[in-house]
């Protein structure tokens, strides 16, 4: 079976700084994340997880390699140009979930859909809600919702907007152990049944096994690959790792 690219990245560097204190956050990374595929990115702190993730998503520039998403080079866009590749075709949830407050989750969904002027299309929206099991929280504040049910939330203002992409970081961060698995199942779900895409930087090796594959980095590489992780192999890599 061939996958269509996703997310295309060619040698990518990233340094900060210059001279003698300059940190090589990534040192010559090359991956390909195929569309309606799983990804989970993980590594000892300080191996450029989160420098991979901003690159890839377009939110920082590399320093030397390309970045392609659907064919599109990065490299060549202009700061208002990225912006809108973000807004549009990029989505992104996070440990904090990063709700706003004072509006509903139906508010919330609609959201990064009015921002960018288009129409949110509402039997979708209910699709995705009643999906993500809350179809009848949809006048609910963020504040009158668990840890797990606000992040169903940001989740589904994602899937709504249908993005070529979704980065998820540490998305299970903040919550118990059965809530994640219950976040996870979710992601799964979406890239089951929406194919959607999804990068997901974790620490976790249980969160790792939901992913089609895990890319491993240390020291701003990508050390090794793992087709169909399970946890334990996962452990067994991530401890291996740290005795390097
Ligand atoms: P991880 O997410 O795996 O913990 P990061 O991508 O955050 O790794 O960081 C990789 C390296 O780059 C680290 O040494 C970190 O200190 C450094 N780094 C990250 N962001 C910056 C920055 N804005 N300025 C300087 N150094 C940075």
């Amino acid at each position: 079976m061939t996958t269509t690219e996703a997310i295309r990245l060619d040698a990518v560097t990233k340094v900060y700084g210059r001279g003698p204190g300059a940190v090589h956050a990534l040192r010559g990374v090359s991956a390909v994340i195929g569309q309606a595929t799983f990804t989970a990115v993980m590594g000892p702190s300080g191996s450029g997880k989160s420098t991979f993730l901003h690159c890839a998503a377009g939110l920082d520039r590399p320093t030397s390699g390309a970045v392609r998403l659907g064919g599109t080079d990065l490299a060549k866009m202009s700061e208002n140009e990225l912006t809108k590749l973000r807004r549009q075709r990029i989505g992104f949830v996070f440990q904090s979930f990063n709700l706003v407050s004072s509006l509903t989750v139906w508010q919330n969904v609609g959201l990064p859909v009015r921002l960018t002027g288009g129409r949110l299309d509402a039997g979708w929206a209910r699709e995705v809600l009643g999906r993500v099991g809350l179809a009848e929280r949809l006048g609910h504040q963020p504040a009158q919702l668990s840890g797990g049910q606000q992040q169903r939330v940001a989740i589904a203002r994602t899937l709504v907007c249908r993005p070529e992409v979704m980065f998820a970081d540490e998305p299970t961060g903040a919550l118990d152990t059965e809530t994640a698995r219950e976040i996870l199942t979710l992601l799964r779900t979406a890239v089951d049944t929406y194919q959607q895409t999804i990068v997901m930087v974790t620490h976790d090796p249980v969160a790792a096994s939901y992913a089609d594959r895990v890319v491993f980095l240390a020291d701003g590489r990508i050390v090794d690959e793992l087709p169909s992780p399970t946890a334990d192999q996962v452990g067994a890599w991530l401890s291996k790792l740290g005795r390097r």
